[in-house]
């Protein structure tokens, strides 16, 4: 089918899941990465195993000046892309009296600035391919309900659906929709650090998610039945909110 989607952070966690889910659906892939290339190059392996294409971009989405150098340049050689999940994202918790400058200032710049600096150079591209285009972004339960320890996590990931819904609306009458996916707790590293216990007596469906049912979603929104749908935020979060 040749079209092409960039998922960031894709070498590990759920961004792995969703460029790996992504390629069983026919879809060629750039697996983007900030610093674990050997992991990164296992992602391109599997992909080409399932008969699909993929290609490793490396940059870090915090930094405005390397993502617009990299993509303009990755798409000047390989073309616009069909479709994007800005995935990549980071934690930095701690009560907030505890929260340093650094936490703050670290979390919004990977994860709110990260929306200006990854899709900034890439939307032009997509519309003047002058065909339907896909965004989806990853907030977080966090963003939508607010989560105690994670005030910046909160901030940025709210921030996010924001930025999704004002995003859609300029470009819906281009064929390209814009939405936003917003994980519950899902088993990834990320949540190494908490107790599942705990965590799980607060979840309606009582367990935590997989990765699998967040590409899942992430999946329906790039198909091209899904045209008719934009500035969404669809929940995998186990009736958590
Ligand atoms: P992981 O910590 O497992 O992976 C994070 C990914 O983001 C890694 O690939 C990492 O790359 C990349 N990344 C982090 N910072 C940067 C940066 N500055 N530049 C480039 N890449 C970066 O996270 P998850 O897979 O769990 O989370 C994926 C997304 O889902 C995130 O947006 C997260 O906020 C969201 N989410 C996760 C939930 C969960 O329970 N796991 C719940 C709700 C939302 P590298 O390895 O190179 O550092």
């Amino acid at each position: 089918m040749n079209k092409t989607i960039l998922v960031t952070g894709s070498s590990r966690g759920i961004g792995k899941t969703i460029a790996l889910y992504l390629a069983n659906k026919g879809y060629d892939l750039v697996i983007h990465y900030r610093s674990q290339i050997d992991q990164a190059q296992e992602v391109v392996k599997q992909i080409n195993q399932l008969e699909q294409s993929a290609r490793l971009l490396q940059f870090d989405i915090s930094d405005r000046k390397q993502c617009a150098e990299i993509i303009n340049n990755d798409i000047q050689v390989n073309g616009a892309y069909y479709g994007v999940v800005c995935n990549a994202g980071v934690i930095s918790d701690n009560a907030f009296p505890l929260l340093t400058g650094e936490d703050w200032d670290s979390v919004i710049h990977t994860n709110l600035d990260g929306f200006y600096n990854v899709l900034h150079p890439i939307v032009m591209p997509m519309i003047m391919r002058h065909k339907p285009g896909r965004i989806v972004t990853l907030s977080s339960v966090s963003g939508i309900m607010g989560n105690r320890g994670q005030v910046n996590y909160s901030a940025a990931k709210a921030g996010i659906i924001g930025a999704t819904k004002a995003l859609a609306l300029e470009l819906a009458k281009r064929n390209i929709t814009v939405n936003c996916v917003a994980p519950g707790l899902i088993e990834t590293e990320m949540m190494v650090n908490l107790s599942q216990d705990e965590i799980t007596k607060i979840i309606p469906a009582q367990r935590v998610g997989n990765p699998k049912e967040v590409a899942a979603a992430v999946a329906f929104f790039m198909s091209e039945d899904a045209g008719y749908i934009t500035r969404q935020v669809l929940s995998v979060n186990g009736g958590l909110c």
